[in-house]
């Protein structure tokens, strides 16, 4: 091939931008979705905590409201590993099925430095823990890159920014940098979902997503609650219960 047929030959690519549909209540329009794909056998994928979230028996419900044929395939864990997949994707195959309905990953799991780095946070005493955070907050310049790329930091009006009354000191100063990351990590707790992106913004290199997961870990501890398994539910921290575990206040 000449070069001057290499220049003017057309090079594209093209994307289907899929149907999105979301808000309170779409668990009921899947069966219809699958439907307008051209679908006649779903399968339909989840691990064994959204099973018993009950999210999986509602989709069911909506596919056979839509007439769907399917077949569920519950082998995986959250964040399924390769051989898993391949496994679910041999299935698909032999089940002869044309539509796959799943869910979004749940909280990934960490990387060997993540876990290094709370396992380490972990074994300090509460006073060299506390040392730690202050430590990290003090460099924090309240930029708040982290608050806006949090799918979850979406109140109209943060309370960090309220002025009158004044919850939070506004300027980067020890004592309102340690009020704005208290406020950020009880907030997130319940909700955060692991993204890890305010940790990827943030040009202080704080290492916010170690508090989130320990955060995360807390709560599995105390409240056996991870985020997103029972939306419907209150989470912990906007809950109370006589039998909570409050041997935490000293
Ligand atoms: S890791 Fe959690 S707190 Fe951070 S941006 Fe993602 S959801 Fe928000
Ligand atoms: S830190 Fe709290 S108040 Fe501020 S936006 Fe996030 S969730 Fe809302
Ligand atoms: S992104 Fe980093 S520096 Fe900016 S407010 Fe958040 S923690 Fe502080």
């Amino acid at each position: 091939m000449g070069a001057k047929q290499q220049d003017t030959e057309l090079h594209h690519c093209k994307f289907e931008v899929p149907e999105i549909i979301f808000g309170r209540g779409m668990l009921s329009q899947v069966g219809s979705c699958a439907r307008r794909l051209g679908g006649r056998k779903v399968f339909l994928v989840s691990d064994q905590g959204l099973f018993k979230s009950g999210w999986v028996d509602r989709v069911m419900v909506s596919l056979m409201d839509a007439g769907m044929q399917f077949v569920y395939f519950d082998q995986i864990t959250s964040n399924p590993k390769d051989f898993e997949v391949e496994e679910g994707a041999k299935e698909y195959v032999k089940q002869g099925a044309d539509v796959i309905v799943g869910s979004l990953p749940g909280m990934p799991d960490l990387s060997p430095l993540e876990q290094e780095q709370l396992a380490r946070l972990e074994a300090m005493t509460p006073a060299e823990r506390w040392d730690y955070w202050k430590e990290q907050f003090t460099r924090c310049i309240r930029c708040l890159a982290c608050r806006q790329v949090c799918p979850f930091c979406y109140c109209e009006q943060c309370l960090c920014d309220r002025n009158r009354p004044q919850s939070v000191d506004t300027s980067p100063r020890p004592a309102g940098n340690m009020g704005w990351h208290i406020v950020r990590a009880m907030h997130l707790a319940g909700r955060c979902a692991g993204c890890a992106e305010c940790e990827r913004v943030c040009p202080m290199d704080i290492p916010l997503n170690l508090l989130n997961r320990k955060m995360a870990l807390e709560l599995k501890e105390l409240y056996h609650y991870e985020a997103g398994l029972t939306p419907q539910e209150k989470g912990p921290l906007t809950s109370y219960d006589e039998k909570d575990d409050q041997s935490f206040i000293k």
